[in-house]
């Protein structure tokens, strides 16, 4: 057998995460140090509640409540606690004593990932990260390593499995939000507070990682525009169905050039995708990012965007890296911000638009509302009509569905004020952005 220098192995957290960790390290021992090049033991586990019932059983002599005496002397810090403190401070001790840290925590990396990115440069220390952005998917690496001699011109991901099990239930079942949500707590999908899926924090946080890394770009969490999906209706994934479409809540991360000058603009938002693409068919709590590089084109990274034993892949990969750096020696690769491209603000981002409009079923409604889309110089591309009344008579409502060309969004809202405010419109239904066409 081959004889491999000890590297120790801390682990904080042994939550659903972490206890697949520590099995599958335990387990796999012997092969991962043929493939790390360095034997891996894990020195022990820092959890809150030394009694608490674990997914997998471990060793009860590994179990401690100091973690930061656990973080003393060990090579490399696998932080699963989640939150942001005691996971900065404790990440931070980790660099500070030279050991490399591998964390899922997007919640840390999407608020404080420069001041966590400028210790580890201090030291010359590496942050391994590829469980925070889509679980089990391997992205990090592909858009640090594989396309770092490619520019990346977009990413549209579906990152959160939470609203994705929601939105695919409510399109395949006709169902409502509010019932698909209520079951999905249920059956374990979603959270009892359920705000940081629905309002689409998470996938910001995960947005702002990606935009990060493939832009070489700081993106600051507060420059994210972010909607989540609890205005989304039953009426209105049928109406996408209709026109070929489904609801997904997607992350955009985009380059934008304007007269040859650079600028990036980072958003989350429920969009029309047409149901040729490939995120249509991503069904289920499963997570997908589609990214389109200049010279590779477009590539489609698909699978498990959560679950404990999914994200202790993308974990146990990280931990292999950081004992293969620790081994071959020599500095960590940092993080690359120096494109340093601005982020434009939503209202400069320009998009097609499907409005969805009640409007009173009279003459000259078609031409009031038309007229009113180009005073805001929002120019119309296709238009469909239903009337509510079936006996076709006069005096009702009709829904018009517009389809908008390319228009910037700061025009839209005026234009949605003004359509809004007008006699003839009695309800704006929805407004939605359509991508990937
Ligand atoms: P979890 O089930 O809540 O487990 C958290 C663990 O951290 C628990 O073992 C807890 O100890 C320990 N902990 C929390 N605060 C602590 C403190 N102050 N001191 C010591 N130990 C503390 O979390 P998780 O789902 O495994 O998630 C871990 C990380 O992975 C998070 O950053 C999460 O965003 C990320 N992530 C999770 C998933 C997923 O599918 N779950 C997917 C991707 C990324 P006790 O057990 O004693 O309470």
């Amino acid at each position: 057998m081959t004889e491999y220098r000890r590297l120790r192995v801390a682990l904080l957290g042994a939550g659903a995460v972490g206890s697949q960790v520590a099995g599958l390290l335990l387990r796999h021992g012997d092969e991962l140090a043929d493939r790390a090049g360095a034997e891996l033991e894990l020195a022990g586990i820092a959890v809150r509640n030394l009694d608490a019932p674990r997914d997998v059983a471990l060793p009860r002599e590994l179990f401690t409540t100091d973690a930061e005496a656990l973080i003393t002397g060990a090579d490399i810090v696998v932080e699963l606690m989640g939150g942001i403190e005691p996971a900065r401070a404790h990440t931070l001790l980790a660099l500070g004593s030279g050991a490399d840290v591998v964390t899922a925590n997007k919640a840390l990396l999407a608020t404080h990932g420069p001041e966590v990115f400028e210790a580890a440069d201090r030291v010359g220390a590496s942050v391994y990260y590829e469980a925070a952005a889509a679980g089990a998917i391997p992205i990090i690496r592909p858009l640090r390593d594989s396309l770092a001699g490619d520019r990346v011109v977009r990413i549209m991901g579906i990152v959160n499995g939470t609203t994705n099990y929601i939105l695919d239930r409510m399109d395949s079942e006709g169902a409502d939000f509010a019932d698909v949500l209520a079951d999905a707590q249920r059956l374990g999908y979603a959270e009892a507070d359920p705000t940081a899926d629905v309002e689409g924090y998470d996938a910001a946080q995960k947005a702002a990682i990606l935009a990060s890394l493939a832009f070489h770009t700081a993106v600051p969490l507060e420059t994210v525009h972010r909607e989540g999906i609890t205005a989304i209706t039953a009426d209105m994934i049928e109406e996408a169905r209709d026109a070929g479409f489904v609801i997904k809540l997607l992350a955009v991360c985009e380059r934008l050039v304007d007269e040859g000058a650079e600028s990036i603009s980072v958003r989350v938002y429920p969009a029309l995708v047409p149901r040729s693409h490939p995120l249509a068919s991503v069904h289920g709590a499963n997570n997908a990012v589609f990214v389109e590089a200049e010279a590779a084109g477009p590539l489609m990274f698909y699978g498990a965007g959560a679950g404990g034993v999914q994200t202790a892949s993308a974990v146990l990969g990280d931990v292999v890296s950081a004992a293969r750096r620790h081994i071959a020696g020599g500095t960590g690769v940092g993080e690359s911000t120096r494109a340093n491209l601005p982020i434009v603000p939503i209202g400069h981002v320009t998009t097609r638009y499907q409005i969805t409009l009640e409007v009173s079923d009279a003459p000259g409604v078609l031409a009031t509302v038309a007229g009113l889309l180009s005073e805001g110089g929002v120019s119309v591309a296709t238009v469909l009509q239903t009337v509510a009344e079936p006996n076709g008579e006069e005096g009702g409502t009709a829904r018009l569905i517009i389809g908008t060309h390319r228009a910037a969004e700061q025009a839209l809202s005026a234009t949605v004020d003004s359509l809004a405010a007008s006699d003839v419109v009695e309800r704006v239904v929805s407004v939605l952005r359509v991508e990937g066409e």
